[in-house]
C-alpha cells in the first residue's frame, strides 16, 4: 500500500474506538471540537510525504520491497541514520505550524528500543515479531502512539507493594493464542487519533512482578480499551484572534485496558522483568533525543514572539529588555547546540547493531531545555506587559460599537497599529498564559521524563571514571 493521504488517515479513525471527553462518548475524533486540533495536527504526517519539497526527507524505501514509505520506520544501522531522523523530527515540527504531528516517533522510537533489547536479550522470536510489525505498520502506512506511564499510585512502592494490582498495567491471563491484559496508562499524547498503541513497562520489576514485564502493540479499537481525554483548546478558537492556520496541539488521554486481548504474534515481552528496566531505558535513549529536537523549532518562534511583543511596545531597544533578548537567545541557541552535539557523536546502543544519539548529550540537552523553560516564559511575560492576561477578545474586536475604542487605545510603536497589537498579544496569550501556555510548562517538565529521569542517565552515562582518574594523575594517588 502506498503512503496514505491525510483524508485516508482520518477515515482510518473512524473505526468504533471507545474515546470519552469531558464525560460524553466520542462518536467520531476528527469531528470533535478538541481532539480535531490533534487530528489536524497529526494529518500534516500524511502530507509530507506528498509534498514535492519534503519527499526527500519523509519518503524512503522499503530496504526489502523497494516500496515507498515513511522514514520514520528506518531502523537506524549507521550512524548516519541519527542525523537524519533529528532532520525529520525538526523538519515534521517546523511543517505543522510548530507542533510535531506526533504519530510516527515515539512508536519507532519504541519499536527501535525493543529491537535494541530483544537483541541484546538474544530473543529472536521477539525481534522477528517486532521487525514483523515495524513492517506491517510501515506498508500500511499506520500511526502510532506510545503508553509507557502507569498510573503507579504510591510512588514509593513497587507494582506487587501497591494496595491496588492495577497500579501498573498487567497480564492477567493467558489464552490458547495470546495474553489478557488490564491496567491504565497516563498521559497518553495522541491515542485518541493514531491507529495502534504500544505498551511497555514504565520501570524496574522484581521476579515476584514478571506479569508486569509486557511489551505489546495493538490496534486502538481492541475491545476492552476506553480512553479518557483531557481538552486543552478548541479547534474553533473564537477568543484568540485568528491565525492564517489554525492553531496546533495535542489531547492526551488515561487509556484504561481492561481484559484486554492481545495476539501473540503482537507481543514483544512477556515475563523478562530483569529486562523490564532496560527496554523503558532504551526507548528513552531513543526517545528523549526526539523531544529535544521537536523543541527547537517551538523555542524559536516563542523567542521571536517575544522580539515582536518588544516591538510592538516600542521597547526593543531599552538595555532591560535586550538582556532579557540575551538571554532567550542564549537559551534557545544552546538547546540546539546541545542536540546538534548529541548527533554528532551516535552510540551502537548497548552493542544491539542500532545507532542512537550520544545519550549523555541528547540527556543533557533535554535537562538543560527542561529546567529553563519557565525562566525562558518569563521573559516573555515580562515583555509584553499585563495586557497578555488583560487584552479584549476578537469577540470585543468585531463588535462595531467597540472596535472604535479599541482602535483608539490599544495601538502600539511604529507599524503596530491597534489590530496588529491585538493580534500579536492574542498569540503570546495563547503561547504563554492561556491553559495551553500553562499546558506547555507542565509539558517540559514532565513529558518524555521528568527532570529525575535525565539525571539517573547522566549519572549513568558519565565519564565519572574517567574524571577520578584524571583527578587522581594529578594529585599522583594510585589507589
Ligand atoms: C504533556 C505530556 C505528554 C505525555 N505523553 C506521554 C506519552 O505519550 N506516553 C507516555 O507513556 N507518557 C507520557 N507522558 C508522561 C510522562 O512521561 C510522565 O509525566 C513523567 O514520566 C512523570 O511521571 P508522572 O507524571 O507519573 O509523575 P510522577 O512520577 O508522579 O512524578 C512527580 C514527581 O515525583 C518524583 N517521583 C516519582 N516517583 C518517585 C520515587 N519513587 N522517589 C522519589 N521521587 C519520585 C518525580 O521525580 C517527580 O519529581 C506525558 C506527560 C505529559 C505532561
Amino acid at each position: 500500500m502506498a503512503l496514505r493521504t491525510a483524508d485516508e488517515y482520518r477515515e482510518g479513525l473512524r473505526d468504533g474506538r471507545k474515546v470519552y471527553i469531558l464525560g460524553k462518548e466520542v462518536s467520531d475524533v476528527t469531528e470533535d471540537p478538541y481532539i480535531k486540533v490533534g487530528v489536524e495536527t497529526a494529518a500534516f504526517d500524511f502530507l509530507m510525504g506528498h509534498d514535492p519539497e519534503l519527499r526527500d526527507m519523509a519518503v524512503m524505501k522499503d530496504p526489502e520491497t523497494d516500496e515507498e514509505i515513511s522514514t520514520y520506520f528506518e531502523l537506524p544501522y549507521t550512524p548516519d541514520c541519527v542525523g537524519r531522523r533529528h532532520e525529520l523530527v525538526k523538519g515534521s515540527s517546523n511543517y505543522a505550524d510548530g507542533a510535531l504531528p506526533f504519530v510516527k516517533d515515539v512508536g519507532t522510537d519504541i519499536m527501535n528500543g525493543l529491537t535494541a533489547v530483544a537483541r541484546i536479550m538474544g530473543n529472536k522470536t521477539y525481534e522477528e515479531r517486532v521487525h514483523a510489525y515495524r513492517r506491517h505498520c510501515a506498508q500500511k502506512d499506520l500511526s502510532m502512539c506510545g503508553a509507557v506511564t502507569d498510573v503507579k499510585g504510591d510512588r514509593s512502592k513497587s507494582p506487587s507493594e501497591q494496595g491496588s494490582p492495577d497500579y501498573y498495567l498487567r497480564v492477567v491471563d493467558r489464552t490458547d493464542d495470546g495474553i489478557v491484559v488490564s491496567g491504565a496508562k497516563a498521559h497518553i499524547t495522541a491515542s485518541a487519533y493514531t491507529d495502534e498503541i504500544l505498551v511497555i513497562p514504565t520501570r524496574n520489576l522484581s521476579e515476584e512482578e514478571a506479569d508486569y514485564a509486557v511489551a505489546f502493540a495493538i490496534p486502538m479499537n481492541t475491545p476492552g480499551i476506553t480512553q479518557i481525554c483531557r481538552p486543552s483548546f478548541r479547534y474553533e478558537d473564537r477568543h484568540h484572534f485568528p491565525t492564517p492556520n489554525p492553531k496546533r496541539g495535542h489531547v492526551e488521554a488515561l487509556v484504561i485496558f481492561d481484559n484486554v486481548h492481545v495476539p501473540m504474534e503482537r507481543v514483544f515481552m512477556l515475563g523478562e522483568w530483569q529486562f523490564s528496566q532496560y527496554l523503558a531505558y532504551a526507548f528513552a535513549a531513543f526517545h528523549r533525543f526526539t523531544a529535544v529536537t521537536y523543541k527547537i523549532p517551538i523555542l524559536e518562534y516563542m523567542t521571536g514572539l517575544g522580539m515582536l511583543a518588544a516591538e510592538a511596545n516600542g521597547i526593543e531597544k531599552a538595555s532591560n529588555i535586550r538582556e532579557s533578548f540575551i538571554s532567550m537567545i542564549q537559551y534557545t541557541e544552546t538547546t540546539k547546540a546541545l542536540a546538534k552535539a548529541a548527533i554528532m557523536d551516535p552510540e551502537d546502543f548497548g552493542g544491539s547493531g542500532l545507532y542512537v544519539a550520544n545519550r549523555l548529550t541528547a540527556n543533557m540537552a533535554k535537562l538543560y531545555f527542561a529546567s529553563n523553560f519557565h525562566e525562558f516564559i518569563r521573559n516573555i511575560q515580562d515583555i509584553c506587559g499585563g495586557i497578555l492576561v488583560t487584552q479584549p477578545t476578537y469577540q470585543d474586536w468585531q463588535q462595531e460599537e467597540l472596535r472604535p475604542y479599541l482602535e483608539k487605545y490599544m495601538g502600539g510603536a511604529g507599524a503596530y497599529d491597534a489590530e496588529a497589537r491585538l493580534k500579536l498579544m492574542s498569540m503570546l496569550h495563547h503561547t504563554v498564559a492561556s491553559d495551553f501556555g500553562g499546558w506547555h510548562e507542565v509539558c517540559t517538565v514532565h513529558a518524555e521524563g521528568s527532570f529525575a529521569a535525565q539525571k539517573m542517565m547522566l549519572a549513568i552515562e558519565a565519564p565519572t571514571e574517567m574524571y577520578k582518574n584524571r583527578a587522581k594523575e594529578i594529585v599522583g594517588l594510585d589507589t
